[in-house]
């Protein structure tokens, strides 16, 4: 298994609890069989929103960062613990583009057992003017018929933005 699906138990060998030897079952499980305690690790959700302006374009970015750097994509993000995910959509919209969205329905859920995360993606209104920010180098409005398919970041973007511009 690549060691990449789960970085924080790829280097794990002792239990975080007593300190003495553990079980590890990558990339799903570490126990103890010493103390007791067991960890179970999940795919983590990441919240996306594809934020539609006033007149129907699609808001793209293209990412300041690694993975991705270069490519277009929509505004997304890690759901932290302790908010939902509708949140974390807005969030992540306001962090990477500065702007306030209306958060409108579920355009698909993207997974896949060689990822890490699980992409829950929702349609957005654009209410104010999106501008650069140090994760989006550049933002642009596509027209539907100019969607840059050759340069999108990952293969849940282009699935995500094939379902938004059928629905
Ligand atoms: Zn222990």
């Amino acid at each position: 298994m690549d060691a990449s699906l789960n970085p924080a138990l790829a280097e794990a060998r002792f239990c975080p609890r007593c300190g003495r030897s553990a079980e590890v079952s990558f990339p799903q499980r570490i126990a103890c069989r010493h103390c007791g305690y067991a960890a179970y690790f999940n795919p983590k959700p990441v919240a996306a929103a594809i934020p539609l302006d006033g007149g129907g374009r699609v808001i793209l970015l293209r990412r300041g960062f690694d993975p991705g750097r270069g490519l277009w994509t929509f505004p997304g993000g890690f759901v932290d613990l302790g908010e939902s995910v509708e949140a974390a959509a807005r969030r992540e919209t306001d962090e990477e583009l500065g702007i306030a969205i209306e958060l409108g329905p579920l355009v698909g859920v993207y997974s896949r057992a060689d990822e890490r995360v699980v992409l829950i993606v929702y349609r957005g209104l654009a209410v104010e003017e999106p501008r650069t920010t140090p994760e989006a180098v550049e933002v642009r409005s596509f027209a539907p018929s100019e969607i840059p398919w050759g340069e999108l970041a990952f293969w849940s973007t282009e699935l995500a933005l094939r379902d938004a511009l059928s629905a």
